[in-house]
């Protein structure tokens, strides 16, 4: 699963800059051969993909579907200078410099460890439920006014990704931006202790892996591991509208600040309004200063906020946090505008789809200025588990006829707010249900229906591939 993830997700190569040689490696990692003739080999890189790797990396034979050994001279061909190699398996290395370990992936973020303690820069963390990428993008994006920073590459979270981070940072780098995702107990506890963050960030508490989780508590425990490596003079940072946190915020010993909407939080935003492609909001820390972020969906203002706190502590000004607020690069921009073959808008967020996110991004659809109709184009989002029919129908709250005028739903979850539409008298003729496998019908009845006039949303969980239904619609 894993390597497959990361596999999905190396959409181009970061441009890693390690520079070590294989004696301070091999050191680092305990390997167990005798490396005497290859101790002056540089290492550049690392690299567990055999076909996109550097001149230079060090190659590190993953298990995924496949054993990573069965590539290693695929590495050799394509520029490794070295490569890791797991005890258990035969040496055949054909004389190329190999350095042997008993597991390659420990001997990876052992050697990201050892890295970032050499580098020694300021460490800070984001984990949450939704928001992650989002606002380590911002955090960046602020701290780079002032400071040389390093930031997870794409969306490289969890055990390999981390110290791949590690690993991808400069020499100079002053600041260390870690995304940290999770599936399961046990794994931000690891990634937190790997890196001891300086400020541990907690985005939200959302419904994220509820199938596995089974309640929103345990996914809150679940999230608090973040602290269980914090130093000493660290600070959390976390959403102070988030019963959950609280509770479990009061009993950690290190410092603590809060941002949100409410006047208990530390930080918080006021006057947000939500133009077609941008929101502006005040912040009470700054009253005369007027933020705006060049994003669609109100959450990103705790986004943002998350990210202020960070800058705050790290002493960056409001002005410069304001110009890199509103120049933000993201990752992937994943809410975007685009105009239909005939003109019409299409506000497009097909790659994540979760209940807040969606009534959110129906709240901003509802409010949006439009001569035509509004149509929201609803999926399944995934990985609800048990909750799912009830989730699901709850979007229900977020649309009335009088501002969405047309529902396309498609996938099996998306029964149960067609039944929770009809049920508070949404007309049935104005609700147009798919099979997931109907994606074909769903995109040449949209088509046919759409007029230059009307404003399309298209939302929902990847597995549903609405991007499909994008590709079809927008103009070229
Ligand atoms: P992943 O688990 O895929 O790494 P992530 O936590 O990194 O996700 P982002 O990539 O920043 O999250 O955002 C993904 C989607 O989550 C957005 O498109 C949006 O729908 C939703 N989202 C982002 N921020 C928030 C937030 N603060 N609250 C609720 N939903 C959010
Ligand atoms: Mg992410």
């Amino acid at each position: 699963g894993i390597i497959k993830k990361l596999d999905q997700s190396i959409k181009r190569r970061g441009s890693f800059s390690m520079k070590m040689k294989l004696a301070e490696i091999a050191k680092a990692i305990n390997a167990q051969n005798e490396i005497e003739q290859w101790k002056d080999i540089e290492v550049t890189s690392v690299s567990f993909d055999s076909r996109h790797l550097e001149r230079g990396a060090l190659f590190i034979p993953l298990q995924g579907a496949h054993d990573g050994h069965q590539y290693v001279e695929t590495a050799f061909t394509n520029g490794a200078a070295a490569t890791l190699w797991a005890s258990d398996h035969e040496l055949t290395n054909n004389g190329h410099p190999v350095l042997v370990v008993t597991d390659p992936l420990k001997a990876l973020q052992q050697l990201g460890k050892y890295y970032l303690h050499k580098i020694n820069p300021i460490v800070v963390a984001v984990t949450g439920s939704n928001g992650k990428t989002t606002t380590k993008d911002m955090i960046a994006s602020i701290l780079s006014t002032q400071l040389n920073v390093t930031k997870t590459y794409a969306n490289f979270n969890n055990e390999i990704g981390v110290p791949v981070t590690l690993l991808n940072m400069e020499a100079n780098t002053e600041v260390v931006v870690v995304e940290m995702g999770m599936d399961r107990f046990g794994q931000l506890d690891f990634l937190s202790k790997l890196v001891s963050p300086d400020i541990a960030v907690i985005t939200m508490i959302g419904e994220a892996h509820i199938e596995f989780f089974g309640t929103r508590d345990r996914i809150a425990d679940a999230k608090m591991e973040i602290v269980n490596g914090l130093k000493e003079d660290g600070l959390l940072v976390y959403d102070g509208d988030e019963p959950l946190l609280n509770e479990r915020a009061a009993k950690v010993a290190q410092q603590t600040s809060r941002f949100g909407r409410q006047l208990t939080d530390d930080l918080y935003a006021t006057s947000v309004t939500a133009g077609p492609r941008s929101i502006s909001f005040k912040v009470n820390e700054w009253p005369d200063e007027q933020f705006t972020i060049p994003m669609v969906g109100e959450y990103n203002v705790n986004n943002a906020l998350a990210a202020m706190v960070v800058a705050k502590r790290l002493h960056i000004s409001p002005a410069h946090i304001k110009t890199a607020l509103a120049n933000v690069e993201l990752t992937e921009n994943r809410a975007e505008w685009f105009k239909s073959k005939n003109g019409a808008q299409i506000l497009s967020d097909v790659y994540n789809s979760n209940p807040t996110a969606a009534k959110q991004v129906l709240k901003t659809l509802a409010a949006m200025p439009v001569q035509g109709r509004r149509i929201a184009v609803l999926g399944d989002m995934l990985e609800l588990g048990d909750a799912a029919p009830r989730l699901h129908a709850s979007l229900a709250t977020e649309i009335n006829p009088a501002q969405i005028q047309e529902v396309y739903l498609i996938g099996t979850e998306m029964v149960h707010l067609q039944s929770k539409l009809l049920e508070q008298g949404y007309p049935a003729t104005a609700i147009h249900y798919y099979h997931a496998n109907q994606l074909g019908q769903l995109t040449a009845t949209l088509e046919a229906d759409l007029t230059a006039s009307d404003m399309v949303l298209l939302k929902a969980s990847h597995g549903l591939h609405l991007e499909q239904v994008l590709a079809a619609i927008k103009e070229r």
